[in-house]
């Protein structure tokens, strides 16, 4: 069977958890923490950055940090993982669903502003298979109504638009290091942000609400309760795993590139042919080969496809199921505006294998099945 994902390994990561333990530090923001979060904030050019327990948390922090109180709303679409959501109406805020683009899957910017109100905090855009939503648009909204913006930016690391590394160009902009995401550390995640005040703050509520931070850092004498917080931070035998990680980044990515640039050339006679559609990426966006989906003609076909690829050896997987239809969307969220292609667009997207190490051979048997599925039409 070819997985649909295997979680990525490059041999080394046992080494630094080795010597994680031999520091006898594991507990959180040690050395590989530290060495993680800089390699991060180097790369992306983000002002601040501090690793956390997942993207799920991350997006709760800035939830946090952005004050989000019952009564606010909060943009996002409905087309997204459960996390976008969760972090808000936590804290008693009503999610706000908006349609999205048919060619990309994202945030429709157009549709954005016409779900303002008086009541609207914030809007989450979700670059979904690490393909930007259009944030020029998006950022000049959130200036016109004095609203934050948080990249939900799980899929987005290494990713960019106009030159700018996703996560960065809103106030807050949230990684994962899920085993399914490009980078990983089993579990866990990051949260970028670009205003020192905010840094400082996030860093506070990360360590239960302490100031230990800057009393590792030697700037207090001792640490104390200063707020109200959680507890946020990886282990670093997680983060010494994420280090081995970085280390490849450039590999890692180069063959997810490869991956997906083999599956958009080789598909592209089907796709010709009236039979799928494939990914589309805007010329202002750099994308990082997180995820290669085709699109069926409907939701029948799709069925048939995904259970034709099964029986032939082929994990392939649909994926959300529109926000805005699940019992806890309908109690905490309202989609606003028509669903033109949230349910419609959802229901065709089929994701394909794709992940670091996908052997030739087992690429070229997804895509020799997926041609004889159409064949036999
Ligand atoms: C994976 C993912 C998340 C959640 O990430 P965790 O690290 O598992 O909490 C949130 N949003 C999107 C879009 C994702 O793909």
């Amino acid at each position: 069977m070819i997985n649909f994902n295997v979680p990525p390994t490059t041999g080394e990561e046992i080494n630094f958890i080795k010597d994680a333990i031999a520091l006898g530090k594991i507990c959180g923001d040690g050395k590989y923490t530290h060495m993680c979060s800089e390699w991060i904030r180097e790369k992306t050019g983000s002002a601040g950055v501090l690793l956390t327990t997942s993207c799920t948390h991350a997006t709760e922090l800035a939830a946090i940090l952005c004050d989000i109180k019952a009564g606010d709303e909060i943009i996002m679409p409905s087309y997204t993982f459960v996390s976008t959501a969760d972090a808000f109406v936590l804290r008693g805020a009503k999610a706000v669903f908006v349609d999205i683009r048919p060619d990309t899957m994202n945030i429709d910017e157009n549709m954005i502003e016409s779900a303002i109100t008086e009541k609207t905090k914030a809007i989450v855009p979700v670059h979904y298979a690490g393909v930007s939503c259009e944030m020029d648009k998006i950022m000049e909204l959130a200036k016109k109504y004095h609203l934050f913006v948080i990249e939900d930016a799980a899929q987005g690391m290494l990713s960019s638009y106009k030159g700018q590394q996703l996560g960065t160009i809103g106030d807050i902009g949230c990684y994962s290091f899920h085993e399914t995401k490009n980078y990983s550390m089993g579990e866990g995640g990051a949260i970028l942000l670009k205003d020192g005040e905010m840094l400082e703050e996030a860093e506070i509520i990360r360590e239960k609400g302490t100031n230990r931070s800057k009393f590792f850092r030697g700037q207090i004498d001792k640490y104390t309760w200063v707020a109200a917080g959680s507890s946020y931070l990886p282990s670093e035998l997680n983060a010494a795993y994420l280090w081995a990680q970085l280390l490849k980044a450039d590999e890692i990515y180069d063959n997810r590139m490869k991956s997906w640039n083999r599956y958009y050339e080789e598909l592209s006679g089907l796709a010709e042919a009236g039979y799928i559609e494939l990914p589309h990426v805007p010329g202002e966006c750099m994308h990082n080969g997180h995820m290669f989906y085709i699109k069926a003609k409907d939701l029948e076909e799709r069925t048939r496809l995904i259970s034709y690829l099964k029986e032939n050896e082929v994990m392939s997987v649909f994926h959300y199921i529109p926000l805005h239809t699940a019992p806890a969307g309908k109690k905490y969220g309202e989609f606003r505006g028509e669903d033109r292609y949230t349910t419609v667009e959802s229901e065709r997207l089929a994701r394909l294998p794709l992940y670091y190490g996908l052997s030739e051979q087992d690429q070229g048997q997804v895509i020799h099945t997926i041609k004889k599925f159409y064949k036999k039409k």
